[in-house]
Protein backbone atom coordinates (compact mmCIF):
# COMPACT_ATOMS: atom_id res chain seq x y z
CA UNK A 1 0.00 0.00 0.00
CA UNK A 2 1.58 3.36 -1.30
CA UNK A 3 0.92 6.58 0.95
CA UNK A 4 1.34 9.74 0.62
CA UNK A 5 2.63 12.43 3.58
CA UNK A 6 1.93 15.88 3.29
CA UNK A 7 3.95 18.01 5.94
CA UNK A 8 5.86 20.70 6.26
CA UNK A 9 7.55 19.80 9.53
CA UNK A 10 11.18 18.22 8.59
CA UNK A 11 10.90 16.47 11.80
CA UNK A 12 7.34 15.26 11.86
CA UNK A 13 7.30 14.66 8.19
CA UNK A 14 10.66 12.67 9.04
CA UNK A 15 9.10 10.49 11.89
CA UNK A 16 6.17 9.70 9.99
CA UNK A 17 8.19 8.66 6.95
CA UNK A 18 10.15 6.37 8.52
CA UNK A 19 7.25 4.62 11.21
CA UNK A 20 4.93 3.78 8.00
CA UNK A 21 8.38 2.28 5.81
CA UNK A 22 8.99 0.07 8.61
CA UNK A 23 5.53 -1.31 8.62
CA UNK A 24 5.76 -1.78 5.38
CA UNK A 25 3.86 1.07 2.97
CA UNK A 26 5.52 2.55 0.51
CA UNK A 27 5.97 6.66 1.78
CA UNK A 28 6.10 9.70 -0.46
CA UNK A 29 6.48 13.12 1.32
CA UNK A 30 5.45 16.56 0.21
CA UNK A 31 6.13 18.77 1.83
CA UNK A 32 3.93 22.01 0.97
CA UNK A 33 0.26 22.03 -0.44
CA UNK A 34 0.82 22.80 -4.33
CA UNK A 35 4.02 19.48 -4.35
CA UNK A 36 1.73 17.68 -2.57
CA UNK A 37 -1.60 18.42 -5.48
CA UNK A 38 0.92 17.22 -7.73
CA UNK A 39 1.92 14.36 -6.08
CA UNK A 40 -1.48 13.13 -5.24
CA UNK A 41 -2.47 13.82 -8.94
CA UNK A 42 0.63 11.86 -10.40
CA UNK A 43 0.28 8.43 -8.48
CA UNK A 44 -2.58 5.97 -7.85
CA UNK A 45 -2.28 6.41 -3.84
CA UNK A 46 -3.82 4.51 -1.36
CA UNK A 47 -4.09 6.91 1.30
CA UNK A 48 -3.41 10.47 2.02
CA UNK A 49 -2.06 12.09 5.23
CA UNK A 50 -2.76 15.36 5.32
CA UNK A 51 -1.54 18.38 7.45
CA UNK A 52 -3.72 21.14 7.44
CA UNK A 53 -1.36 24.29 7.98
CA UNK A 54 0.97 24.10 4.43
CA UNK A 55 2.78 26.31 3.16
CA UNK A 56 1.66 27.58 -0.51
CA UNK A 57 -1.90 25.94 0.02
CA UNK A 58 -3.05 24.71 3.47
CA UNK A 59 -4.51 21.18 3.33
CA UNK A 60 -8.05 21.56 3.65
CA UNK A 61 -8.02 23.47 0.43
CA UNK A 62 -5.95 20.75 -0.97
CA UNK A 63 -8.18 18.16 -0.12
CA UNK A 64 -11.29 20.48 -1.32
CA UNK A 65 -9.36 20.58 -5.02
CA UNK A 66 -8.85 16.57 -4.96
CA UNK A 67 -12.58 15.75 -4.13
CA UNK A 68 -13.68 18.20 -6.82
CA UNK A 69 -11.02 16.19 -9.39
CA UNK A 70 -12.69 13.07 -8.53
CA UNK A 71 -9.98 11.88 -6.52
CA UNK A 72 -11.72 9.74 -3.44
CA UNK A 73 -8.37 8.50 -2.03
CA UNK A 74 -8.99 8.17 1.87
CA UNK A 75 -7.25 11.15 3.76
CA UNK A 76 -5.90 11.35 7.36
CA UNK A 77 -5.97 14.55 8.23
CA UNK A 78 -3.15 15.71 10.60
CA UNK A 79 -2.75 18.60 12.45
CA UNK A 80 -2.06 20.93 15.53
CA UNK A 81 -5.57 22.38 15.43
CA UNK A 82 -8.13 20.91 17.91
CA UNK A 83 -11.29 22.50 18.46
CA UNK A 84 -14.59 21.17 17.04
CA UNK A 85 -14.92 23.77 14.63
CA UNK A 86 -11.57 22.51 13.11
CA UNK A 87 -12.72 18.75 13.16
CA UNK A 88 -16.10 19.61 11.74
CA UNK A 89 -14.04 21.62 8.50
CA UNK A 90 -12.15 19.03 7.92
CA UNK A 91 -14.69 16.30 7.82
CA UNK A 92 -16.65 18.64 5.79
CA UNK A 93 -13.96 19.27 3.32
CA UNK A 94 -14.42 15.42 2.27
CA UNK A 95 -11.21 13.50 4.83
CA UNK A 96 -12.55 9.98 6.15
CA UNK A 97 -10.29 10.47 9.70
CA UNK A 98 -8.82 12.94 11.83
CA UNK A 99 -6.03 13.20 13.84
CA UNK A 100 -4.54 15.74 16.46
CA UNK A 101 -0.69 16.60 17.12
CA UNK A 102 0.97 15.63 19.26
CA UNK A 103 0.06 12.08 18.63
CA UNK A 104 1.29 8.51 19.49
CA UNK A 105 2.90 6.38 16.55
CA UNK A 106 0.88 3.10 17.20
CA UNK A 107 -2.16 5.02 16.94
CA UNK A 108 -1.54 7.09 13.36
CA UNK A 109 -0.44 3.23 12.28
CA UNK A 110 -3.95 1.69 13.58
CA UNK A 111 -6.05 4.84 12.29
CA UNK A 112 -3.91 4.53 8.72
CA UNK A 113 -4.70 0.00 8.61
CA UNK A 114 -8.28 1.06 9.35
CA UNK A 115 -8.56 3.58 6.68
CA UNK A 116 -7.30 0.81 4.27
CA UNK A 117 -9.95 -1.48 5.44
CA UNK A 118 -12.46 0.53 4.28
CA UNK A 119 -14.89 0.22 1.14
CA UNK A 120 -14.39 0.07 -1.92
CA UNK A 121 -11.07 -1.48 -0.62
CA UNK A 122 -12.32 -4.39 1.72
CA UNK A 123 -13.82 -4.60 5.15
CA UNK A 124 -12.85 -7.56 6.67
CA UNK A 125 -9.39 -8.01 8.44
CA UNK A 126 -8.69 -11.33 7.13
CA UNK A 127 -8.03 -11.71 3.59
CA UNK A 128 -8.51 -15.12 2.19
CA UNK A 129 -7.41 -16.44 -1.33
CA UNK A 130 -7.69 -20.51 -0.94
CA UNK A 131 -6.25 -21.96 1.77
CA UNK A 132 -3.69 -18.93 2.02
CA UNK A 133 -4.88 -15.73 4.91
CA UNK A 134 -3.40 -12.29 5.94
CA UNK A 135 -4.43 -10.70 8.87
CA UNK A 136 -4.23 -7.19 7.69
CA UNK A 137 -4.37 -6.19 11.92
CA UNK A 138 -2.07 -8.82 13.38
CA UNK A 139 -0.16 -8.49 10.07
CA UNK A 140 0.01 -12.49 9.93
CA UNK A 141 0.05 -14.77 7.19
CA UNK A 142 -0.81 -18.30 6.92
CA UNK A 143 -0.71 -21.04 4.32
CA UNK A 144 -3.43 -24.51 5.45
CA UNK A 145 -2.96 -23.13 8.44
CA UNK A 146 0.73 -22.53 8.64
CA UNK A 147 2.42 -19.78 9.82
CA UNK A 148 4.25 -17.97 7.53
CA UNK A 149 7.13 -15.07 7.93
CA UNK A 150 7.14 -12.16 5.61
CA UNK A 151 9.36 -8.80 5.39
CA UNK A 152 7.08 -5.66 5.55
CA UNK A 153 7.92 -5.35 1.84
CA UNK A 154 6.54 -8.91 0.91
CA UNK A 155 3.87 -8.60 3.25
CA UNK A 156 2.69 -5.28 1.65
CA UNK A 157 2.76 -6.89 -1.79
CA UNK A 158 0.70 -9.61 -1.10
CA UNK A 159 -1.87 -7.62 0.90
CA UNK A 160 -1.91 -5.72 -2.74
CA UNK A 161 -2.33 -8.91 -4.35
CA UNK A 162 -5.10 -10.02 -2.28
CA UNK A 163 -7.03 -7.57 -2.34
CA UNK A 164 -7.03 -8.06 -6.06
CA UNK A 165 -7.79 -12.00 -6.66
CA UNK A 166 -8.18 -13.69 -9.74
CA UNK A 167 -6.89 -9.78 -11.37
CA UNK A 168 -4.15 -9.82 -13.77
CA UNK A 169 -2.28 -7.13 -12.29
CA UNK A 170 0.75 -5.66 -14.35
CA UNK A 171 3.87 -5.23 -13.06
CA UNK A 172 3.73 -1.43 -13.27
CA UNK A 173 0.39 -1.46 -10.92
CA UNK A 174 1.95 -3.28 -8.69
CA UNK A 175 4.91 -1.07 -8.09
CA UNK A 176 3.28 2.24 -7.71
CA UNK A 177 1.22 0.39 -4.80
CA UNK A 178 4.17 -0.96 -3.06
CA UNK A 179 6.86 1.48 -4.00
CA UNK A 180 7.44 4.98 -4.02
CA UNK A 181 8.62 7.32 -6.40
CA UNK A 182 12.51 6.52 -5.08
CA UNK A 183 12.38 2.92 -6.18
CA UNK A 184 9.70 2.25 -8.54
CA UNK A 185 11.62 2.84 -11.80
CA UNK A 186 14.47 0.89 -10.48
CA UNK A 187 13.92 -2.64 -13.27
CA UNK A 188 13.15 -5.87 -11.78
CA UNK A 189 12.27 -4.99 -8.33
CA UNK A 190 8.53 -6.55 -8.84
CA UNK A 191 10.24 -9.85 -10.37
CA UNK A 192 12.56 -10.28 -7.59
CA UNK A 193 10.19 -9.58 -5.32
CA UNK A 194 7.38 -11.88 -6.52
CA UNK A 195 10.52 -14.42 -6.81
CA UNK A 196 10.51 -13.81 -2.45
CA UNK A 197 6.97 -14.44 -1.85
CA UNK A 198 6.93 -17.44 -3.96
CA UNK A 199 9.82 -19.26 -2.06
CA UNK A 200 7.56 -18.46 0.92
CA UNK A 201 4.01 -18.69 -0.12
CA UNK A 202 3.88 -21.46 -2.82
CA UNK A 203 6.52 -23.63 -1.85
CA UNK A 204 5.86 -26.79 -0.79
CA UNK A 205 2.66 -26.79 -1.91
CA UNK A 206 0.73 -28.85 -4.71
CA UNK A 207 -0.99 -26.17 -6.19
CA UNK A 208 0.61 -22.30 -6.82
CA UNK A 209 -1.65 -19.42 -6.01
CA UNK A 210 1.01 -16.59 -7.68
CA UNK A 211 0.36 -17.26 -11.50
CA UNK A 212 2.94 -15.31 -14.29
CA UNK A 213 0.73 -13.92 -16.85
CA UNK A 214 3.66 -13.90 -19.75
CA UNK A 215 3.98 -10.18 -21.05
CA UNK A 216 1.60 -8.46 -18.58
CA UNK A 217 2.27 -9.49 -14.97
CA UNK A 218 1.07 -11.21 -12.10
CA UNK A 219 -2.00 -12.56 -10.56
CA UNK A 220 -3.08 -14.15 -7.41
CA UNK A 221 -5.78 -17.34 -7.94
CA UNK A 222 -6.77 -20.05 -6.27
CA UNK A 223 -8.57 -21.05 -9.63
CA UNK A 224 -6.67 -23.19 -11.92
CA UNK A 225 -4.67 -21.85 -14.93
CA UNK A 226 -6.61 -21.21 -17.98
CA UNK A 227 -3.96 -22.35 -20.02
CA1 LIG B 1 2.23 22.36 9.33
Amino acid sequence: MRILVVEDEPGIARFIRQGLSEAGYAVDVASDGEEGLDYALAAPYDLLVLDILLPKMDGLRLLRELRERGVRTPVLLLTALDTVEDRVKGLDSGADDYLVKPFAFPELLARVRALLRRPPLQSNPVLRVGDLELDTVRREVRRAGRRIDLSPREFSLLEYLMRHPNQVLTRTQIAEHIWNFDFYAESNVVDVYIGYLRRKIDRGFDRPLIHTVRGVGYRLSAEEEDA
